[in-house]
């Protein structure tokens, strides 16, 4: 997928979110900066977070982004953090194991790519050509999501 599409993609893909999730999303400053291939982990988060959400006490998300390679959602303060930070913590083990690119499940490692921590299929790291891209797989100490990755 080439630069161009896929920022196309994430576009349209995040204003869909953002007219499905209003409520939820209101408070998220600037662009959901998530890959087409994570769109539907993050959406069925976002389906688990409005189920919790309550009038008395509404959940506001400020956040959505990559960094180091996991999906990150941020929230202004709550209150019954247990099932909704659990819902969090799920997507973003999830996301490990998932192509930001593409949503392959397959042949996915977190890797060092031009110096950015990024978890892409091994189809998702060739370049136009055919080639591999410069592709160092990393393995992440995060509790869970800790794995050994072979170089691809
Ligand atoms: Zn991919």
């Amino acid at each position: 997928m080439n630069k161009k599409d896929l920022f196309s993609r994430q576009n349209e893909e995040t204003e869909r979110l953002r007219k499905k999730f209003g409520d939820l999303l209101k408070g998220v400053r600037g662009t959901i900066e998530v890959g087409p291939g994570w769109i539907p982990l993050l959406e069925d988060l976002l389906g688990r977070l409005a189920e919790l959400s309550t009038t008395e006490e509404p959940i506001e998300i400020t956040c959505i982004k990559e960094k180091f390679a996991g999906l990150r959602v941020y929230l202004e303060a709550f209150e019954s953090l247990d099932e909704v930070s659990t819902a969090i913590l799920l997507a973003e083990i999830e996301s490990y194991s998932t192509c930001e690119l593409c949503g392959a499940t397959e042949e996915v490692a977190t890797c060092s790519i031009e110096g950015w921590l990024k978890t892409y299929c091994a189809a998702c790291t060739k370049e136009e050509d055919g080639k591999p891209t410069k592709r160092i797989p990393v393995t992440l100490t995060r509790g869970l999501t800790t794995k050994v990755i072979k170089a691809g």
